[in-house]
């Protein structure tokens, strides 16, 4: 094996320490014959129940309302009697409660996944509790997270939902795994955790455990075989990097202002004193509604609605807070809004396109959102995700203003909107970049295929382009130009996106000292060159080594 094995950098910064891999599925023996099926009924139920337990107990302790929401949603699954009672009918078929359990959860996944789409994403979480429950009945670990008692570098195939939400970043140091893209589940959570991770890097599951390996999540190397030195100096270096002493506000080392933004769900994602304890942050640059909407089987009223924005805008007095109206369908799909079946969700009635079939939703939507602002004093904005003509922003504006609403913008997430950016300034304030999906737009690639992480990376110069685009077109209307995707939170990329002429950057709060910290350290003149740098690149990969090794 190559003693420098590459994979995607996805969360930045560096970590070294002892390389451990994840625990391992239980293995299941020869089935038992069975001679009480009362007994091996009661026993699946009991395994379901302690793994519901288990999870809930964990929930209640996860300070990160992301990691607590993941765990508690798990163990409802847990408890759902269709499982038990599938478990039970394979008991009845003969088999025993280990075999039982692995057959049922295993069909039910299987189906998810034939599914596609945002329910074969919920497959993974179906297998996880269907390990735990194997593994409680076999009396073996819970597979998951091993916990040696000294930091570690976790390696993984790719990490359930339930092992992410629960990582220790005292214990672990960097995530390594298999699979996985730039924007799935386990990237996102290791940026929001502020731990380096690198993914689709498949060589790491051959690495023995307790190999001495150096992590760069900037440049998705890792590096094999490092010596003690390196593992002491890559702690020194990280526990005295600039990045911990970034305290705003966002700026280029000659003074160029780039606003740092925050992405939430909920008020719940704020510091405990938002207007004052906000690290270099200058608002909120996308807050995602539709967590308050998801899981529900009629949408919240708007008394509701109102309270979780007022909230949100009290938090930041004189802040710009950047609500993003309902983004529903595909990933996101919404019982209430009973949107019909597709063949291709990604492609089909989502985000700003619900508000075709579904107006009143937008509408009760937009009337909570302008009490909100009347009851707080936050410099609020409001923008539509997945606009796709001139025309949806002028009628989205229209909308939006006629709520007494002034600040209103489009999300640029289509590659034809990215194309007719100057026609979408002539309605809207600003623009927002969602490079998330801009990239698997751009790309055609399914931003939930970690097989096809090599084109959702967001350095893939064409995403890069069309941003650049964007920007001119922000610049010759005199508007502001943001990005609000995960691409953002990459300091690297952000001094590139910077230099491309984009105006704010908005990213999870623990990506911000070092965006912050990084963007620091260059001119805007810097920047720019970067940017040409990567433009002018053949691919993602030439891209992010030129702008790295050019600094
Ligand atoms: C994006 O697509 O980049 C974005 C910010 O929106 P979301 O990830 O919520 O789809
Ligand atoms: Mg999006």
């Amino acid at each position: 094996m190559a003693d420098v094995l590459r994979g995607l950098g996805v969360s930045a910064g560096a970590a070294a320490g002892p390389a451990l891999r994840m625990g391992r599925v239980p293995r299941l023996p020869a089935p038992r014959t069975v001679t009480d099926q009362a007994a091996e009924r009661a026993a699946a139920r009991e395994a379901l129940d302690q793994v519901g337990r288990e999870l809930a107990e964990r929930a209640a302790r996860a300070a990160d309302p992301a990691a607590r929401a993941i765990l508690e949603a798990q163990a409802l699954i847990a408890k759902d009697p269709m499982l038990a009672e599938s478990c039970d009918g394979a008991i009845g078929a003969g088999l025993d409660a280990a075999h039982a359990v692995h057959t049922a959860f295993t069909q039910q996944a299987d189906g998810l996944r034939a599914a596609g789409g945002y329910l074969a994403e919920r497959a993974a979480d179906l297998e996880d509790l269907r390990d735990r429950a194997v593994a409680w009945l076999l009396g073996e670990p819970m597979p998951g997270i091993p916990d040696p008692g000294h930091p570690f570098v976790l390696i993984a195939d790719d990490l359930a939902p339930a092992d992410t939400a629960t990582l220790d970043p005292r214990r672990v140091l960097a995530l390594v795994t298999a699979r996985g893209g730039p924007t799935s589940h386990t990237a996102i959570l290791a940026r929001a955790l502020g731990l380096p991770a690198v993914v689709a890097c498949q060589e790491a599951l051959a690495v023995e455990d307790g190999t001495l390996i150096h992590i760069d999540g900037d440049t998705g190397a890792v590096t094999l075989h490092v010596t003690a030195a390196v593992i002491a100096e890559t702690a020194a270096e990280t526990a005295g990097s600039p990045a911990e002493s970034f305290a705003g506000p966002g700026r280029t080392a000659d003074g160029h202002r780039v606003p740092l933004l925050l992405n939430i769900g909920s008020a719940d994602d704020l510091p405990a004193d938002a207007a004052t304890d906000v690290e270099g942050v200058e608002g909120v640059g996308l807050l995602r509604t539709e967590l308050l909407f998801l899981g529900r089987h009629d949408a919240p009223g708007l008394d509701e609605q109102r309270e979780a924005y007022t909230r949100v805008f009290r938090a930041l007095p004189g802040r710009r807070v950047v609500l993003r109206t309902l983004d529903a369908g595909a990933d996101k799909p919404l019982p209430f809004l009973s949107l019909a079946d597709e063949p291709n969700p990604a492609l089909g009635i989502r985000g700003l396109r619900t508000s075709r079939t579904r107006p009143e939703v937008l509408e009760t939507q937009l009337a909570a959102v302008a009490e909100a602002a009347a009851a707080a004093d936050a410099d609020v904005w409001v923008m539509a995700p997945m606009v796709s003509t001139a025309r949806e922003a002028a009628d989205f504006a229209a909308r939006v203003r006629a709520h007494g609403l002034s600040k209103v913008g489009a999300m640029i997430e289509v590659p034809a909107a990215a194309l007719r950016a100057a026609q979408i300034l002539e309605h809207v304030d600003f623009l927002s970049i969602g490079t998330n999906d801009l990239g698997q737009y751009t790309m055609a690639a399914d931003r939930q295929c970690g097989e096809l992480a090599d084109l959702l990376d967001p350095w893939q110069p064409a995403l890069l382009d069309l941003i650049a685009s964007c920007a001119r077109a922000g610049k010759a209307a005199g508007k502001p130009v943001g990005v609000c995707g995960e691409a953002a939170s990459d300091p690297w990329l952000a001094c590139v996106l910077v230099g491309l002429g984009i105006s704010s950057l908005s990213m999870s709060r623990a990506a911000v000292a070092r965006v912050g910290a990084r963007l620091s350290r260059y001119s805007y003149g810097d920047c720019v060159r970067l940017a040409e740098s990567a433009l002018a690149a053949a691919d993602a990969a030439a891209a992010r080594a030129a702008v790295t090794s050019a600094s």
